[in-house]
């Protein structure tokens, strides 16, 4: 009878991961023929300066509408793209759309706001790869400091003296470089000092439970703190509620991001969103008025 059981177990779990395993193939399989189509959009979502409450910049997030699967979330299709090597293509298709939207708000007179991009690991272990933007930005007309890069920390641990090379070329053209996802990878902060980034993003499993778990406000408070000795710049990700803003205002985190002040949007949303950037200040006002 137990021998029964685990072997029917052994059928059970043998069947997820094929399912598992299928799946993943008929993602990649999918994926590698939406590279390049129209099928690969992008999103934008605000991030805000938590003192003034204005719009400051915008992060650039990938979307794919698969005409069978539906809409795919990133967090199902990156990292088959980074498994498979696809994130090589799909990053330098990112990477174009986000400079040929910039370059259009720009012919069409939007007051521009710097985007920033999520680079993978594999994008950032190219060493031609700050010269590959530049390129691309020039080419388009359009200056490189409209451009930010998010690099997590599995980025440049595997060379750092190249990437430290490579944040130091994307900087000197006027772009900025965050450190994403802070607090989710290695825990080794030694290296924080070598790295000339602009800013911190401090992820959102910190950010959630803020206002109600003490030991996640100290973690945030001590990042804060550090960032500070460092002069480094600040980015709370995943704000939700007028109580995690609260917090993070009162800590001195210096911008943010959230559903509490935009979910990430379409294209063409976001000239409203620049031009209500007084609409944007009415969330830290009210805040304010309310701690008063
Ligand atoms: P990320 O770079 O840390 O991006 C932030 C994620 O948090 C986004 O998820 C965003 O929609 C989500 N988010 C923002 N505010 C809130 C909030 O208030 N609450 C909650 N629960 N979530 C919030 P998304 O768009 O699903 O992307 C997930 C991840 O996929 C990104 O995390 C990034 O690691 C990766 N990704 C997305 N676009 C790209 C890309 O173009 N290239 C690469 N390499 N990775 C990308
Ligand atoms: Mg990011
Ligand atoms: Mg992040
Ligand atoms: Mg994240």
């Amino acid at each position: 009878r137990a021998k029964e059981l685990g072997r029917d177990n052994f059928q059970l779990f043998d069947a997820k991961m094929n399912t598992e395993l299928s799946e993943h193939v008929a993602i990649e399989q999918a994926l590698r023929r939406a590279i390049g189509s129209e099928q690969i959009y992008l999103e934008f979502q605000p991030l805000v300066d938590l003192q003034s409450g204005r719009l400051t910049s915008f992060e650039a997030l990938a979307r794919w509408r698969h005409p069978e699967l539906g809409v795919v979330s990133p967090g199902r299709f990156i990292p088959v793209a980074e498994k498979s090597g696809l994130i090589v293509p799909l990053g330098e298709q990112i990477l174009r759309m986000v400079i040929e939207q910039l370059a259009e708000w720009q012919r069409a007179s939007v007051p521009l706001a710097p985007v920033a991009v999520n680079v993978a690991p594999l994008q950032f272990e190219r060493a031609d790869f700050p010269a590959r933007c530049h390129e691309l930005a020039s080419q388009h007309g359009l200056d490189p400091k409209w451009l930010s890069f998010e690099v997590t920390e599995s980025a440049w641990l595997q060379n750092s003296t190249r990437s430290v090379a490579m944040i130091d070329t994307l900087r000197q053209a006027g772009s900025k470089v965050y450190l994403d996802d802070f607090g989710t990878g290695f825990s080794n902060l030694s290296y924080l000092k070598h790295l000339p980034i602009d800013a911190v993003k401090i992820d959102q499993a910190f950010v959630r439970n803020i206002s109600v778990d003490p030991s996640d406000a100290a973690i945030v408070r001590g990042v804060l703190a550090m960032a500070k000795q460092l002069g480094i710049d600040t980015i709370a990700e995943g704000i939700e509620t007028a109580e995690q803003l609260d917090c993070l205002r009162e800590m001195g985190c210096h911008r943010g991001q959230g559903y509490y002040f935009s979910k990430p949007v379409p294209a063409n949303q976001c000239r409203a969103l620049l031009e209500q950037m007084g609409e944007m200040r009415r969330f830290t006002e009210t805040v304010k008025a309310r701690a008063l």
